[in-house]
């Protein structure tokens, strides 16, 4: 089968031939149909040395957690899942059966493998295995590029799952990438009062008016706190850091009122420096958040296919596999793209 494998840290992406996956009893594997290019890979297929605590990647992955697709095959004890069904997965492997995969957390399970990061194959490929007990089907009314756009609204939806909004509240939302933009259209969802979107890229703030800011700050030029006060009337409660680099987790405290709560979901893989003292004589109430729930795509799934939420502007294009390694290698520097997805 064909499939985008990674080299070396800072060189492009190869299509090349791999041998295709072969299910186990609990897996099944899935014709890729649309698989989404998340920050997290392009972070990935850069690291060269400290990753930040991040394993560099094995030359020969095969990269792709944000996918939907169609059932090909299933192994011999898969029960409920039939070929040619279209499904969506979480993007790792477990057991299915601990406390930590019942409760929808299979990510906390002690046989996890993760799916696209080195351990298994990811959805850059014409097939790949997924596990029975983290496959979903896709509603009728949610096509493949949608399915793909479970797991980044998922990412988002945990995130402000974890600042605890309540309806009526301001939120300022630091970084209008795929996930800043996600951050955006679950407040919006959740009855926030003002959503002000800062970004240094003025194409990303018109992608974030669309998915709900009621504001947006060019960082560039402008004052995010100054902007996000003057918009709101006051400090906004709610701070969602999803920039990811040095300095930014400063800026949200900086920003953040007195007794502020703020989720960090950013993925800063350098080392930063902070004052403690502000988040300190502030009484910052600080989360940090990985992953969601199985229970988190249950949701999306049944919001799309009820088209309750809209996350068509985060879509930039799909493309085929002959034009991958090079989108792939300008997603590196181009910043006014959102979600670019490999389209089989
Ligand atoms: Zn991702
Ligand atoms: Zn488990």
């Amino acid at each position: 089968m064909r499939a985008a494998v990674f080299q070396r840290a800072g060189a492009p992406l190869v299509i090349e031939q791999v041998a295709a996956p072969s299910p186990g009893p609990d897996d099944i594997i899935l014709a890729v149909r649309r698989c989404g290019i998340c920050g997290s890979d392009l972070h990935m297929a850069e690291i060269h040395g400290d990753g930040g605590g991040m394993a560099p990647l094995p030359a020969g992955a095969v990269m792709g957690h944000e996918f939907a697709g169609e059932v090909a095959e299933v192994g011999s004890a898969v029960q409920g899942f039939a070929v040619g069904e279209r499904v969506t997965a979480l993007p790792y492997r477990a057991c299915g059966h601990c406390l930590a995969c019942q409760s929808g957390r299979g990510y906390r399970c002690t046989q996890v493998r993760y799916t696209g990061l080195g351990q298994e194959g990811g959805a850059y490929a014409e097939y790949m295995r997924i596990g029975c007990h983290e496959t979903l089907r896709l509603p009728p009314g949610v096509d493949f590029t949608r399915g793909a756009l479970v797991e980044p609204l998922a990412v988002g939806l945990h995130a402000v799952n974890a600042a605890r909004l309540l309806a009526g509240e301001s939120v300022l939302v630091l970084g209008a990438g795929p996930i800043g933009l996600a951050v955006t259209l679950w407040c919006r969802y959740f009855g926030a009062r003002h959503v002000v979107v800062s970004d240094r890229v003025p194409e990303r703030l018109a992608l974030a008016e669309r998915l709900g800011a009621s504001a947006t700050v060019d960082a560039t030029r402008e004052d995010v706190m100054g902007v996000a006060k003057r918009h709101a009337g006051k400090r906004p409660e709610v701070v969602l850091e999803c920039i990811g680099v040095p300095g930014s987790q400063q800026l949200a405290m900086d920003c953040a009122p007195m007794g502020g709560r703020i989720v960090n979901v950013g993925v800063c893989m350098a080392p930063d420096t902070i004052r403690p003292v502000k988040a300190l004589t502030k009484e910052l109430q600080i989360n940090y958040v990985f992953m969601y729930r199985r229970q988190d795509f249950e949701l999306i799934l049944d919001l799309l296919d009820r088209e309750r939420i809209d996350p068509s502007p985060m879509l930039t294009r799909e493309i085929g596999f002959d034009d991958f390694p090079t989108a792939f290698e300008s997603l590196k520097s181009d910043k006014t793209a959102c979600k670019v997805m490999l389209r089989l």
